[in-house]
């Protein structure tokens, strides 16, 4: 299946090595068999057009999951964030887009949170009972590779800077200056301020 799919890639775009197509990252048979959801970002100079494509794969969470609409909500974010990021260059789009992975992380997960709670349907609370469990897992965090912090601390993060600005200052003006400076430019203290956010407990005014 993957092969077919590459080979139809190659028909449609043959400035496409089969090659770098069949030893992509991500396939098929990875998300078959770990499940996930990922954004693949195309823009370069090297192709003619730009895009963002969303894959939601059946498992980790499947479609009959809850977490499934939230998870298609926080990858959307991700094409939110990219398209503030116009430039062609794979140097500035890193830049500016920051590879650590909270930067991007911590928006999409509290925005998706945010905005899922809101919508139709949505359960009352729903927003309290996600970001109390995110709470819980700031309060033991371990040494070495925990990606998943991104997401939790990170969520923290972003609703933190929310409560002392607003959610407009984020969405929209946080996005457009952070999208054009060096983040150390902007924001000196962040590990200082991630310090306190985990020090901080579930008493927080503004999820009561
Ligand atoms: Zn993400």
């Amino acid at each position: 299946m993957d092969r077919k799919y590459c080979d139809i890639r190659k028909q449609k775009d043959l400035s496409i090595p089969l090659r770098h197509c069949l030893n992509r990252g991500h396939n098929f048979v990875s998300y078959s068999k770990g499940g996930n959801a990922g954004l693949n970002t195309r823009r370069s100079e090297n192709e003619k057009w730009s895009g963002f494509i969303i894959t939601m794969s059946a498992k980790f969470p499947g479609p009959e999951e809850e977490d499934y609409k939230s998870v298609v909500l926080h990858e959307y974010f991700h094409v939110y964030q990219h398209s503030h990021i116009h430039s062609k260059k794979r140097s500035e789009r890193e830049r500016l887009n920051q590879k650590n992975p909270w930067w991007g992380e911590d928006g999409a997960e509290y925005m998706t949170q945010l905005l899922y709670s809101r919508q139709k349907g949505a359960r009352s609370g729903y927003l309290k009972e996600k970001m109390k469990r995110k709470l819980r897992s700031l309060k033991d965090i371990p040494y070495g590779k925990r990606g998943r912090i991104a997401y939790d601390l990170g969520t923290w993060f972003i609703a933190f800077i929310i409560n002392k600005t607003s959610e407009e200052a984020y969405r929209v003006k946080f996005l457009r200056t952070s999208t054009q400076k060096d983040l150390k430019d902007l924001l000196p203290g962040i590990s200082e301020l991630h310090q306190r956010i985990s020090s901080m407990n579930s008493t927080i005014p503004f999820l009561s």
